[in-house]
């Protein structure tokens, strides 16, 4: 490795050389070698509004040369008052407060503390176990890590993760019940009463599901009637539903926020990752007015919080960057953008066999790689197929997130494609050229 900084860094994933991005505009970055990389996922599904647009570096200035830090444990701030308010008018009604912190992984496990508490304010203090779903992530904090249910993330902790209960995701294309959907009782949703029974209903404090699951399972897309029924239920047990919305949050899907697809009121809603489009860390939890009145009516309880919580260089991305979106009306661009991307990728992507399935909503769309089509029958673990292809695209220029393992637990290929929403219709389909020439090479070496 050169003796650049590079050999100081502690890497996540230290098996590949990790190149030096100096600059970015809108859906590509370059590297120190004048290598360009269309940004595919934006990041992690991140990257909105494009890279480098001046307008949101000016306002972070602008903010950083007033005033950079003032604690929210006694401070607010103007950009802090401004986001806190345009994200509440973009929000589902009657999801009236946010509570503010640094990033997904604090927000889902806020989203802990603030049902945790909203029982205790209302006597209820046997009520603490959140239930969680097979496939999920929530992020890597150990709560959130706990209400996750991704195997391969877990499996080094589990020693000390919280024992929390999960039940199977949303998964047609696998249903965990042999079933088919339409024709099947949407067994997935009905697996939320029986675990808060197994549990007892005295000691279940909230649900945690994201509205679609991300890229650990391909952007799984649940049938219309899941949450709908999972609302019933969690109201028939006085059970929190947490709609995790870090991924899909601010337009990913067509919609501000995912949970609208199935028109259900979540009482908490976490976010992060699109708020700022990647220009700060920053993310919160959407709480419902009736859990944040029973909060007020109850002893006085502190909900805890974190140094970098709503900072205020960070708020000021957030509402120039929510700016940007309305001035480009970006949120509109991501229908017609997404048709663009599920059409050219079920022409191109669809004629490849190993590609089993094409799904998603918007500008999130996720594949699943399979050995065999008509059996659908999943590559083993140590084939390495999504990692493999996220390489080969890497190699030539495209950055993408490849989750893996879960199609029975531990094998599974899902590369995704989320490009920003500024992403030209020619950037898409080279992304997808790209994409489909890593596949078949993947695909010729496995075979050969
Ligand atoms: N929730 C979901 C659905 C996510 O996809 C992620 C991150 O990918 C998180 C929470 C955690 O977010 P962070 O990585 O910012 O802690």
């Amino acid at each position: 490795m050169m003796d650049d900084g590079r050999e100081a860094i502690l890497y996540r994933d230290g098996r590949r050389g990790h190149p030096v991005i100096t600059h970015g505009k809108g859906a590509t970055l370059w590297d120190t070698e004048g290598k360009a990389y269309l940004d595919g996922c934006g990041g992690p599904f991140v990257v909105t509004i494009g890279h480098g647009v001046t307008e949101i570096a000016e306002a972070m200035r602008a903010q950083a040369d007033r005033v950079a830090y003032a604690h929210t444990v006694r401070f607010v701030t103007e950009p802090l008052l401004a986001l806190s308010r345009r994200v509440v008018a973009l929000a589902p009604p009657g999801l009236s407060r946010v509570f503010w912190v640094g990033s997904g992984s604090e927000a889902t496990e806020a989203a802990m503390r603030i049902a945790r508490a909203y029982h205790l304010a209302r006597g209820r203090s046997s009520k603490h176990k959140v239930i969680g779903r097979w496939g999920s992530y929530h992020g890597m904090t150990l709560g959130a890590l706990a209400m996750g249910g991704r195997p391969e993330s877990r499996r080094a902790l589990a020693p000390i993760l919280p024992n929390l209960p999960h039940i199977p995701p949303a998964y047609c294309y696998r249903c965990p019940w042999g079933k088919t959907y339409p024709g099947c009782r949407i067994d997935c949703a009905e697996a939320l009463e029986d675990a808060i029974r197994y549990e007892g209903p005295e000691n279940v404090s909230a649900f945690i599901a994201e509205p679609i699951l991300g890229s650990f399972m391909g952007v799984t897309v649940p049938p219309p009637e899941y949450f709908p029924r999972i609302r019933e239920i969690c109201d028939r047990y006085d059970v929190l539903l947490i709609a995790d919305e870090i991924v899909t949050g601010f337009g990913r899907t067509g919609r501000p926020f995912a949970i609208e697809h199935s028109r259900v009121m979540p009482d908490l809603l976490t976010m992060g990752k699109g708020i700022t489009s990647g220009y700060a860390a920053l993310a919160g939890v959407l709480v419902r007015d009736s859990v944040a009145a029973a909060l007020a009516a109850g002893p006085p309880a502190s909900l805890g919080g974190h140094t970098y919580a709503a900072n205020p260089v960070a708020c000021a991305a957030g509402v120039a960057v929510l700016d940007y979106t309305a001035k480009h009306q970006l949120f509109d661009r991501v229908i017609p953008l997404g048709e663009h991307l599920f059409r050219r990728a079920r022409a191109v992507l669809g004629a490849l066999p190993i590609v089993g399935d094409i799904r998603g909503k918007g500008l999130l769309m996720g594949l699943e790689l399979v050995a065999d089509r008509a059996t659908r029958t999943p590559f083993p673990v140590e084939a390495g197929v999504a990692k493999r292809v996220a390489d080969r695209a890497f190699d030539k220029g495209l950055y993408i997130q490849a989750g893996s393992g879960w199609a029975d637990g531990l094998p599974g290929d899902y590369p995704c494609l989320a490009p920003p929403y500024v992403a030209t219709e020619a950037e898409i389909d080279r992304m997808i050229e790209i994409l489909a020439e890593a596949l078949r090479e993947v695909q010729a070496s496995i075979t050969n």
